[in-house]
């Protein structure tokens, strides 16, 4: 896995206004915005605004604040689109095996029909 994070990386360029989002949520801990690719009715990402490269070194490296800012905004965006009665999924691609594309940490929201199982 890589071990120094990438500054050019896609999201990293977002994070910086550099290129454009179809944002749903942000505060000083993340941003939500909607996948480019869905996989589903409803697919959202959540990045942290830190310089983390995985789940891996966003829970090795983040602040408490930082850890708990970020989840309470996955939690935010499953309310705010109205996802918690039919429920969702959350994902997080770690490294080569799982085929994580971008290397800054993110969260799938994966919703809006039965997903199945979580592998198929
Ligand atoms: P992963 O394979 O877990 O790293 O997922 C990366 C995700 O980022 C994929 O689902 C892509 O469709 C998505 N993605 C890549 N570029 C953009 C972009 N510019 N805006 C929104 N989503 C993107």
């Amino acid at each position: 896995m890589e071990t120094k994070y990438d500054i050019n990386n896609i999201f990293a360029k977002i994070l910086r206004g550099e290129i454009p989002c179809d944002k749903i949520f942000e505060n000083d801990f993340a941003l939500a915005f909607y996948d480019i690719n869905p996989l589903a009715p409803v697919h959202v990402l959540v990045i942290p605004k830190g310089e983390y490269i995985s789940f891996d070194d966003f829970t090795t490296n983040a602040s408490a604040d930082e850890i708990i800012g970020f989840y309470q905004v996955v939690q935010t965006v499953a309310e705010k689109l109205d996802l918690l009665q039919n429920g969702y999924r959350i994902v997080s691609n770690i490294g080569k095996d799982a085929c994580q594309e971008v290397p800054h940490y993110h969260q799938h929201i994966l919703a809006g029909r039965n997903m199945g199982a979580v592998i198929s």
